[in-house]
């Protein structure tokens, strides 16, 4: 029988931080019990935090020791974003469920933290989303899609990763982050995280149905799908390197600024 991490067990911790004038968000710590799952067994502490306007709880699933990866050189991380289409779902229109199941099967193997936040649709909801899903059908990608809805590119806000990993006493460690996408990279950095190195997690099953999503996600938000892990704050390449990447049918029309 495994115990509990050390520093899990307490309930109702609060680690804060300022996130506006007068204003501190916290994450508040609930419970954490032990989870097997297809990818090894996980220790799953669940939070809440003050930024939600409707409450929701957010994980953070830990393959090993905490006071281990608290000493470690560095800790592997994913930062993961709720996809119930993609992950329940098994929707083929984005790569989100291939994402965390691989991201679980690296932490899993190395050691390391999958932290869950109920952030879908990068941040604008899952009604919404499905609203900008029929504006994609309509020829909209997903960035026109989120602003015709009203919406920024990205709504989401990684100050609560921050908070998450402070509450574990992760903060300080420095974290090599799986990722595509530099811009997580620059707002984890943004709310204190130690990002020591970018992961790739190239995507596996490109298809037709999201290989437009995917081009989107490179020429527009500066997604990398490139094989080599990055520097935190490195320079992004160009787009083009998701050619290889599409199917061939789509290869040619995909990436628009090669
Ligand atoms: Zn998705």
């Amino acid at each position: 029988m495994t115990r509990a991490p050390r520093g899990l067990i307490a309930p109702l911790r609060r680690a804060t931080t300022a996130c506006a004038p007068g204003a501190a968000a916290s994450v508040t710590q609930h419970v954490v019990t032990r989870i097997p799952t297809a990818h090894g067994a996980f220790d799953v502490a669940a939070f809440s935090w003050s930024g939600d306007e409707t409450p929701k709880e957010h994980l953070a699933l830990i393959s090993g020791e905490l006071a281990q990866l608290r000493a470690a050189p560095s800790v592997l991380c994913r930062v993961h974003s709720e996809c119930l289409t993609g992950e329940v779902l098994g929707s083929r229109l984005c790569d989100c469920g291939e994402q965390l199941d691989r991201s679980m099967a690296k932490v899993s193997h190395e050691g390391g933290v999958v932290l869950y936040l109920r952030q879908e649709g990068r941040g604008i909801g899952l009604i919404q989303k499905l609203r900008a899903y029929n504006l994609q059908r309509q020829g909209h990608d997903t960035v026109e899609a989120n602003r015709l809805l009203g919406f920024a590119d990205d709504e989401r806000d990684f100050s609560l990763a921050g908070l998450m990993l402070d509450d574990l006493g992760l903060r300080g460690t420095p974290v090599r982050l799986l990722t595509n996408n530099p811009r997580k990279v620059e707002g984890l950095k943004a709310a204190g995280v130690n990002v020591l190195e970018r992961v790739p997690l190239l995507p596996l099953d490109v298809s037709e149905y999201n290989a437009k999503y995917l081009n989107t996600k490179a020429t527009r938000m500066g997604h990398i799908y490139a094989q080599q892990s990055g520097a935190a704050g490195a320079s992004p390449p160009r787009a083009a390197l998701l050619r290889p990447f599409l199917p061939r049918h789509l290869a040619g029309v995909a990436v628009d600024d090669a």
